[in-house]
């Protein structure tokens, strides 16, 4: 596991001091990368090798690199926290590992051992810690981002599983993912559009899935709302997710429910630390279908409290409302969302080391 079998080769041209502080103090997300990103490389013959750290910079793909063609690719979502004594740590990174081993499955891709994965983001932020934001306080939810991914790289146009894959991580600083906070967000509820159908690839983190959803995500730009809500292809009632983050609704007798997981919701792995934390602050998690009916009737009686969604990028975020095509469902909002936050706060204070890690979730990368 260790980073020396990563070859570095330096970037000969890193951004300046001055320049990299001024990109930190404002990151936004995903517009700004790191000086350099870590690499391995796989063929059927020769199996994983070629490990490296190396400039930062536009790939060369061949123009029938088959996943230009066919989309065979995956992605994974993992964030890089500076703590208070200037140590950088990353949030059980194993879980993303296995998860990034059953996407490569479904996707007929290559699977990455523990050690590759976790080596190859201690290895890049071993060059690139300085790109790691200092947090200026409690609210300051800056982190460096990193996102490593998979693509099929060969150069053959026939339709079968790549004999040659690059496996990559590229960093990027961020700041928080909704610049409201946890000001709540609007729902649009999909009715027409699916994000993912039984025996599809909904459970694996794949651009394909992205791909699909934007459509629906015009859509709920169109009607002023922010994120997408997806029901299931069989029944058009389940809700299942939204685009890219997990769903969880608190009710009055402190039950706190989600989604149970079947192979069209992507399992997150915030959705399962919130499980955990809830259980911890005296809730009861509990996983089970629930319908689109039981959120109307819920929000109406007043049994459901607050709904908000989960994910790494955007930690917990509040659902103010959802929109369908017939009405809209409002949602506490006056009351504040307390149970989101304070498990957003819970969650935020053991990434950033502020809470005791009892649960053994981090692991430190520089
Ligand atoms: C990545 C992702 C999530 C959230 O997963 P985390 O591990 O919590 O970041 C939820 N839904 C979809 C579709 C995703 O791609």
């Amino acid at each position: 596991m260790s980073t020396d079998s990563f070859e570095l080769l330096p970037n000969a041209h890193p951004t300046a001091d001055a320049i990299r502080e001024d990109i930190l103090a404002n990151p936004g997300f995903g517009r700004h990368f790191a000086d350099h990103m870590a690499h391995v490389r796989w063929t059927l013959d020769a199996g994983w090798h070629g490990r490296e750290v190396r400039p930062y910079g536009p790939l060369t793909l061949d123009p029938a690199a088959a996943v230009l063609h066919y989309g065979q690719e995956i992605f994974e979502g993992i964030k890089a926290y500076r703590h208070a004594d200037g140590s950088v740590w990353t949030f059980r990174p194993e879980k993303n590992a296995e998860r990034f081993r059953r996407s490569a499955r479904r996707l007929a891709l290559p699977e990455l051992s523990d050690a590759d994965f976790i080596g190859s983001l201690k290895a890049l932020l071993a060059q690139d810690h300085a790109w790691v934001p200092t947090p200026a306080g409690e609210a300051d939810e800056s982190s460096l981002y990193l996102r490593p991914f998979m693509i099929a790289s060969e150069k053959f146009l026939g339709v079968r599983p790549a004999h040659e894959v690059d496996y990559y991580v590229i960093a990027s600083p961020a700041a928080a993912y909704f610049k409201g906070g946890v000001e709540p967000v609007s729902i649009w509820l999909s009715s027409h559009y699916k994000r993912a159908a039984p025996g599809g690839t909904g459970f694996a983190k794949c651009g394909g899935n992205y791909a699909a959803s934007l459509a629906a995500q015009k859509e709920a730009e169109k009607h002023g709302c922010g994120q997408v809500a997806f029901l299931d292809a069989r029944e058009n009632k389940w809700l299942e997710e939204l685009g890219g983050m997990n769903l969880f609704f608190v009710y009055q007798d402190g039950r706190l429910v989600t989604p149970r997981l079947t192979d069209t919701i992507l399992e997150g792995v915030t959705r399962d630390s919130v499980l955990t934390l809830g259980r911890d602050e005296g809730l009861t998690p509990e996983e089970r279908p629930i319908s689109i009916d039981e959120w109307h009737e819920g929000a109406a009686s007043g049994e459901i409290t607050e709904v908000f969604a989960c994910g790494t990028a955007a930690v917990i975020t509040p659902v103010g409302e959802l929109v369908t095509e017939e009405d809209r469902i409002r949602l506490a909002g006056a009351d504040g969302n307390p149970i989101a936050k304070r498990l957003r706060t819970k969650l935020l204070d053991l990434q950033y080391g502020r809470a005791e890690d009892t649960h053994g979730w981090l692991t430190r990368l520089t």
